[in-house]
């Protein structure tokens, strides 16, 4: 198997049928990108695009995904970082890091929707001022 260096990006309305090995497919409509695994295993990876997942980027140079691509459910384990259109390998993580990764994934994830209902409840607060105001 012939590790990749490079990845390229192409953008897309929807998700082809095939890969094509070396590129990064990326619908920012349906927030998510997919690429055949680096190592060359085949593995469709599939990487979600938003607040709390992957943040994906686009430079002259290539495509940037943050943070790194961990493939800790295939037999190949691999991780890498895609920066500015190249595979940067590194260490497979522990199982230790693994779930570390995890609960971080998990505290990122808690931390949005907490803003989130946050900015909710002030909009409803807002809207009983107003209420009020209007019965005075
Ligand atoms: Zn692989």
């Amino acid at each position: 198997m012939q590790k990749l260096t490079n990845i390229k990006l192409r953008r897309v309305q929807c998700v082809p049928r095939t890969l094509e090995p070396g590129i990064l497919y990326v619908s920012e409509e349906f927030g998510a990108a997919l690429h055949l695994c680096a190592c060359g295993c085949g593995v469709k990876v599939s990487t979600p695009i938003g607040p709390t997942d992957w943040s994906f980027e686009e430079s002259s140079a290539g495509p940037t995904l943050f943070p790194s691509v961990g493939n800790w459910q295939q037999p190949c384990q691999s991780h890498y970082v895609i920066r500015d259109g190249r595979v940067l390998w590194m260490d497979a993580w522990t199982p230790e890091q693994i779930l570390s990764g995890r609960l971080a994934k998990e505290r990122r994830d808690e931390a949005y929707f907490a803003a989130r209902a946050g900015q909710r409840g002030e909009a409803l607060h807002k809207l009983w001022n107003w209420i009020k105001n209007l019965l005075r």
